[in-house]
């Protein structure tokens, strides 16, 4: 008898199926500060639906310079067993820190932890100094700037068994990224647009968990990514004759790469806009080429660009907006729905104070009254975000 087959409903967050990377290119040109890849994820023989407005969570393993460095400081070769909680599965040390803890962003508790560990009364005296109530901003920054490796180097005396130090440190999160296809045009693979994230703090290159994973570390044609998708409340609308508004700076372009395939799939009637920005036209302008095949379709009725640094002076999407204040207010009174993706921490607040500023300006009742508009149409579902 054939082995029975998983169905698609039981690939959860808890149980991912484990896909393969079949695709992985840079979307950025020459010249470009940044590095954001279009990866083709399959999901063949999985069963697995999606929707346009979902995202993908995929479970990244940790940097393995990252990892040696805490087997080297603690003289071990990684293979003693430890368990994650009581009651789990033994796995080894090597493992555990590979692919099940967070190696980045230490808390207090882990400071607190390796106290107890240290045996010299300089590293004591540190430690302690750092955790004292005066020094809560400094312990914030001191923080902030170092993983664990940085940690454990910074107190050579601190002698912590394997399994003590696993009980301190945080499990390692699934990453989530919008889904940029539309399973119409691709029903058995996933694309995602990932803005692959590198810095220096304490002197180091640090390196995103899940961006860098997918970027450098993810084997092409192996099954190797376990993932699961992640539903979500961020839909098109209903009726393919309603109108959309897309502000996706970045990779907020993601969804609406999927939107747009839809839309062409499904023969929508509704109109489509978007709001697209980056740093510079020539090398930032991610998925050009699909998105002036789109308008040549007459898909996407209206491409407005913002670059920010090709000009003396600032315009980001939300310039874009209010240059096109009249148009889209027209939109907003036609029945059009009105999205963001991207940046929730200054972008999505600056178009959402643009939109307030259009609301009021063309027609919206003033003050409070814009407020109750935007409300209602969020009521309505025609306004939603995707912000992170
Ligand atoms: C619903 C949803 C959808 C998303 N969609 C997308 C998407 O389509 N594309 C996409 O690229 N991302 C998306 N993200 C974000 C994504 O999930 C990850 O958060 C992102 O890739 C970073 O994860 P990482 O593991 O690479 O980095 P991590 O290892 O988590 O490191 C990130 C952390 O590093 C620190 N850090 C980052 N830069 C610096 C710096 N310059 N200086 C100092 N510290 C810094 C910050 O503390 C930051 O929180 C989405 C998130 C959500 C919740």
């Amino acid at each position: 008898m054939a082995e029975m087959n998983q169905t698609a409903a039981e690939y959860t967050k808890e149980n991912p199926f484990v896909a393969t990377l079949v695709e992985n290119r840079n979307l950025n040109k020459e010249g470009s500060a940044k590095d954001t890849r279009h990866l083709v994820v399959s999901l063949a023989g999985s069963g697995i639906e999606y929707t346009v407005g979902d995202s993908l969570g995929i479970f990244p393993t940790n940097h393995p310079d990252v990892v040696s460095a805490i087997l080297a400081r603690l003289k071990t070769d990684g293979r003693e067993p430890v368990v994650l909680a009581e009651g789990d599965e033994p796995i080894s040390f090597q493992e555990a820190l590979e692919t099940r803890l967070a190696l980045a962003s230490p808390n207090k508790k882990i400071l607190e932890g390796l106290l107890d560990f240290a045996s010299d009364e300089t590293d004591k005296a540190k430690i302690k100094d750092l955790l004292s109530r005066e020094n809560r901003e400094a312990l914030k920054v001191y923080l902030a700037e170092r993983e664990i490796p940085d940690l454990l180097e910074d107190y050579p005396s601190v002698e912590i068994p394997a399994q003590k130090l696993v009980a301190l440190m945080r499990k390692l999160t699934p990453r989530l990224y919008s889904i940029a296809s539309a399973p119409t045009q691709h029903p058995e693979e996933i694309h995602l647009t990932v803005a692959v994230v590198k810095y220096t703090t304490n002197g180091r290159e640090r390196f995103g968990v899940g961006s860098t994973y997918l970027s450098d570390r993810c084997p092409l044609n192996e099954p190797t990514l376990p993932v699961y998708v992640a539903k979500s409340h961020f839909r098109l609308p209903e009726h393919g004759d309603q109108d959309v508004i897309m502000v996706g700076p970045g990779t907020g372009i993601a969804p609406f790469r999927a939107f747009l395939q839809e839309r062409e799939a499904t023969a929508a009637k509704g109109r489509n806009w978007l709001f697209f920005g980056d740093q510079h036209a020539s090398c930032d302008f991610l998925y050009e080429e699909d998105l002036k095949a789109f308008q040549e379709r007459g898909v996407l009725q209206r491409l407005d660009t913002a670059w920010s640094r090709d000009q003396d002076f600032k315009i980001y999407v939300q310039d874009k907006i209010r240059e096109n204040g009249e148009a889209i207010w027209e939109w907003l009174e036609g029945g059009a729905a009105f999205y963001i993706c991207g940046d929730a921490s200054r972008m999505a607040k600056d178009v959402e104070a643009a939109l307030m500023d259009i609301i009021q300006t063309y027609g919206g009742p003033a003050g409070p009254e814009a407020k109750h508009y935007l409300r209602r149409l969020r009521q309505e579902k025609r306004y939603q975000k995707d912000v992170y």
